[in-house]
């Protein structure tokens, strides 16, 4: 039973060589913390050099096309990331729900298609301001996690669930902790298993034993704070030292 801690580099760094240095960065500063499973989700075009590399820390892809091969231009298939080492794929991560429209039914198919390559799909749910001023909360992390899940025997397979407040995503403005305790016990209750759920949205080393270990959280998703070194392996140091509630994948 571990933690689960996940960088999301989104489309950082500019270069292959910051990536590989950026990777080899945190590998050191990470290395004595053995309680974490680490995870690092760089940008596709980075996964083959930074494969070798990839031993206590795992990689993973941040999307991906549900389809094996074919015709998508520009698409990457889960059976690529597989090959390239991957481990695990971020999957209807906010980005894409709303800079990039994906829908419900996509990010279903998206999990299912992870599944059947053999990653372990981390999905993604979340509210925007707008709906949480709108007391819409539930009713989208229902609807995302639900359709998102839907037809997948969760008993059986990988799955991974993270919540993300959009409005808390890159802003520095975290959620409450109650609030997001809330939620995580929300999502329990709407999908009826016991997956392991982590939090992201402006998570870092100081509010991340919150999450943790007052909200119950079994990991967090980390975007701006994993693309420092230092900052994301006191995040990991801090998961080292508190022991998640559901077991890890
Ligand atoms: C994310 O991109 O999933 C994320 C949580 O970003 P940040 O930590 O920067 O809010």
């Amino acid at each position: 039973m571990k933690n689960l801690i996940v960088a999301n580099w989104k489309m950082n760094p500019e270069t292959v060589k910051d990536a590989e240095n950026l990777f080899d960065s945190l590998k050191k500063e990470i290395k004595e913390v053995k309680e974490v499973e680490a995870v690092v989700c760089p940008p596709f075009v980075y996964l083959s050099c930074l494969k070798s590399k990839a031993d206590s820390v795992k990689i993973g892809g941040q999307n991906c096309f549900w389809e094996e091969k074919g015709a998508y231009t520009g698409e990457v298939s889960f059976l690529m990331l597989k090959d390239l080492g991957c481990s695990y794929v971020i999957v209807g991560h906010s980005e894409r729900r709303h800079k990039f429209g994906e829908t419900n039914e996509m990010v279903n198919k998206k999990v299912k298609a992870a599944l059947n390559a053999g990653l372990a799909p981390i999905l993604c749910c979340g509210e925007t301001r707008e709906e949480r001023i709108g007391g819409k909360i539930t009713d989208i992390i229902d609807i995302q996690v639900r359709e998102g899940l839907k037809d997948i025997d969760m008993a059986t397979v990988p799955v991974i669930v993270a919540y993300e407040p959009v409005w808390a995503i890159g802003t520095g403005e975290s959620c409450g902790v109650e609030e997001a305790k809330f939620v995580r016990n929300f999502i329990y209750n709407a999908i009826s298993e016991k997956i392991p759920v982590l939090y992201g949205g402006s998570a870092n080393s100081k509010n991340a034993e919150s999450y943790l270990k007052d909200a119950g959280f079994d990991g967090l998703l980390v975007g701006g704070a994993s693309l420092d070194p230092k900052e994301f392996a006191e995040i990991a140091s801090v998961a080292n030292t508190i022991k998640p509630s559901q077991p890890a994948i």
